[in-house]
């Protein structure tokens, strides 16, 4: 009888060592989900990832950007969704004027239950991370940064068509996400404000009521093994849907890919800009390299190029998307 207290204590110290993703994941143990009907196809999503590319570089005011932005509102409303486009003429960090297009595509603009999905379609204007001074001047295809978050988005807009969600949905592809100065160039600083300036131009004229309950945020997910931390904005702005997320990305088997870590990694994105003029909690899906304690290893290199995109990594990260989305009216009884 004298081990019953120590039974007690083991009890009482399991229960307080585990972890919010530990009780995150047993919450939804006791949540029905139900499959989607038609699944994420990564095939699909890679192909978009080539479209992308195919263009050339989406660098504002080249016709590559141009004929870029014409095909997704174009693709975006072939799939029956409601499509505004935002023209803004903005200055960036050196005075030069760009020419940006936000798209924003709405499915069920009706209904009342809404979730934003945040991705930047613009590339860097240079692989200011090479080495070599010459290959610092060209310009990457952007497969992963710019491409991979685009490429989910468009498969999901396209699945929506075929499979009825009980949600509304909001789509917006930022342009001018990649504005800020050359690394390589120390004249000028790497200030937060210098990027984002599609996103910042959004906030100063919004196009929609930003009444979405949630927000997820796509950039750099298509990395070989791409892996995923609690970034520090997320957890700021959103650390329940996100574990909510990343609870469902271990219950479909991709739990060595949605890391329990906190990392304080992002300088600026989307869904920091977009928080300082609505009230969305977002969540960012973005590669952790823990190796380097950033990004994806080809951000902002010429090796930024479709070899270096997975789609078993598109699967993962828009798989466990398009279940979140399938699912997310039984999930926010997860979200406390
Ligand atoms: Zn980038």
């Amino acid at each position: 009888m004298h081990c019953y207290p120590w039974f007690i204590v083991i009890i009482c110290c399991l229960a307080a060592c585990q972890s919010d993703l530990d009780k995150k994941i047993s919450q939804l143990q006791d949540v029905e989900l139900t499959n989607p009907e038609i699944p994420f196809n990564r095939d699909s999503a890679l192909s978009f990832v080539a479209k992308q590319v195919d263009f050339g570089p989406r660098v504002p005011n080249l016709p590559s950007h141009s004929n870029c932005a014409d095909y997704l509102i174009n693709k975006l409303s072939s799939y029956g969704l409601s499509v505004k486009v935002q023209e803004a003429e903005v200055e960036n960090f050196r005075g030069d004027s760009l020419s940006l297009r936000n798209i924003i595509a709405q499915y069920q603009p009706q209904h009342k239950t809404r979730i934003a999905l945040i991705c930047h379609w613009d590339t860097r204007p240079y692989a200011d991370r090479e080495t070599d001074f010459a290959q610092q001047k060209m310009l990457p295809d952007g497969a992963n940064d710019g491409g991979s978050g685009t490429a989910i988005m468009l498969e999901i807009a396209r699945l929506t068509q075929k499979t009825d969600v009980d949600l509304g949905i909001d789509f917006f592809f930022f342009d001018g996400e990649e504005t800020g100065p050359p690394e390589y160039d120390t004249s000028y600083a790497q200030t937060m404000n210098s990027y984002c300036l599609g996103s910042q131009y959004y906030c100063e004229n919004p196009l929609l009521n930003m009444h979405q309950e949630v927000g997820v945020l796509l950039d750099i997910v298509g990395g070989q093994k791409a892996k995923f931390t609690l970034e520090h904005h997320s957890v700021n702005q959103a650390y329940q849907p996100m574990l909510t997320f990343w609870a469902l990305g271990h219950n479909l088997g991709f739990g060595q890919y949605f890391l329990e870590e906190k990392t304080r990694f992002v300088g600026n994105d989307d869904h920091v800009e977009l928080h300082k003029c609505s009230d969305v909690p977002i969540f960012a899906l973005m590669e952790y390299d823990d190796s380097r304690q950033s990004y994806n290893t080809h951000q902002h290199k010429m090796s930024d190029n479709i070899e270096n995109v997975s789609k078993e990594s598109l699967y993962r990260v828009g798989g466990t998307l398009w279940y979140y989305l399938t699912n997310y009216s039984s999930l926010p009884h997860v979200n406390e």
